[in-house]
């Protein structure tokens, strides 16, 4: 590898991927009609174990189309966690409701279970809970809450491609689930998104949203106001080719992040999302805070990284400090989820990297972080 940089995610298209590609222009079948669509769709099903996978055009789309599927409207409140991607948030804001924000478990980073009842009013629909950095989400607890509520849930498995909650995997541990494989992530078509379910009625208008809401017996009869949300054939060709190879991309990024919790274990003050007996980590990004006296320096770690050639990425700023947002959540506290985006940093985690690659960047960050923290020791003492 090229030790001049290395970036903090890459694709690998080292299957079929310019086969199919190419089998497409070959064809002319280059948008949404075309055999790979549903030829993917399938795989996909197949792949997560569930009955029914609609493509889309991105993981916002997916979203989007999962809560409108799901009756989500104006007025109609969603739970959500407030650490994650401002596409969670944003697909609740489209269908005119409100997303509400709820912190994070201080262990997983993901949706605190504990929080979620305080935050349940009359107007609430669902949760949607988000698998970050892909480690699923403690499933069971939340659903036997919104099943005491009678409300919905939703996965966002845009990071979690393959992850695995009691032997199940993602896609199949809720009323519906959301896929996004843009370039970044586990799978990848360039952009793209998929909703998976095992309920054929959630299927069917999920389907329908997505392609103008046309009615699937009677062509342009347009019995609902739909979006044009459609997945082409040529990114549905790569994602076919992903999936062939889908264990080892996702046995890859495990191997990735097995070395990073070895070579990382001993430095002090470092904590990362750990494997619990019942779930099986996606490993999206090797993503680790930093101990607490250094968290104001994450910044400077990350540039000085950048310096010596390794990309890094800092966790998500928290909904509820975005303006979009922030005012709607202005009078609650979420310090679990302000410390790990202050202090996170996502370390470079794909599945081309090797273990000499893996020693490069851990050997980098340490001397990185002795070199901010002997300057911040200098600058207490002056
Ligand atoms: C990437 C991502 C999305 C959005 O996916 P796009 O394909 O970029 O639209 C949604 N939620 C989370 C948690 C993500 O990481």
């Amino acid at each position: 590898m090229n030790r001049r940089f290395i970036p903090v995610s890459a694709p690998m298209l080292v299957g079929n991927e310019k086969k199919y590609v190419t089998d497409c222009l070959d064809s002319s079948w280059i948008s949404s009609c075309g055999g790979y669509v549903e030829r993917f769709e399938q795989a996909f099903a197949e792949f997560c174990g569930a009955r029914h996978a609609v493509s889309c055009c991105n993981g916002t789309t997916a979203l989007h189309l999962a809560l409108l599927a799901l009756g989500v409207g104006a007025g109609d409140e969603v739970i959500v966690p407030t650490l994650t991607f401002v596409a969670t948030a944003n697909a609740v804001t489209y269908c005119g409701a409100r997303p509400v924000f709820v912190d994070a478990d201080p262990v997983t980073w993901n949706l605190d279970p504990t929080l979620v009842e305080a935050r349940i009013t009359p107007r609430t629909k669902g949760i949607v809970v988000v698998h970050l950095y892909g480690l699923p989400a403690e499933m069971d607890t939340i659903k036997e809450i919104a099943r005491r509520h009678d409300l919905f849930v939703v996965e966002d498995a845009a990071e979690a491609h393959g992850a695995e909650y009691k032997g199940r995997r993602t896609g199949t541990l809720a009323d519906v689930a959301c896929f996004s494989f843009y370039g970044n992530k586990i799978i990848t078509t360039g952009e793209g998104g998929m909703v998976t379910t095992n309920d054929p009625a959630l299927a069917r208008r999920v389907a329908q949203l997505r392609g103008q809401g046309m009615d699937s017996e009677r062509r342009y009869w347009f019995p609902v106001v739909g979006y044009n949300y459609r997945m082409m054939n040529l990114p549905a060709a790569v994602g076919l080719a992903q999936l062939e190879r889908a264990d080892w991309h996702t046995g890859r990024r495990r191997e990735v992040a097995g070395w990073y919790e070895e070579r990382l274990a001993a430095v002090a003050g470092l904590t990362w999302q750990h494997e619990t007996q019942h779930v099986r980590h996606a490993r999206w990004l090797f993503t680790v805070t930093l101990a607490e006296e250094l968290s104001a320096a994450r910044d400077e770690v990350m540039s000085l990284m950048g310096e010596r050639g390794v990309e890094t990425r800092p966790v998500f700023y928290p909904m509820h400090v975005l303006p979009p947002y922030r005012e709607s959540a202005s009078h609650e506290a979420f310090p679990v989820a302000d410390r790990v985006a202050q202090s996170g940093v996502s370390l470079p985690t794909w599945a081309g990297l090797e273990r000499d690659d893996v020693d490069h960047v851990c050997a980098i960050f340490v001397r990185c972080l002795e070199e901010v923290a002997e300057r911040y020791v200098e600058s207490m003492e002056a």
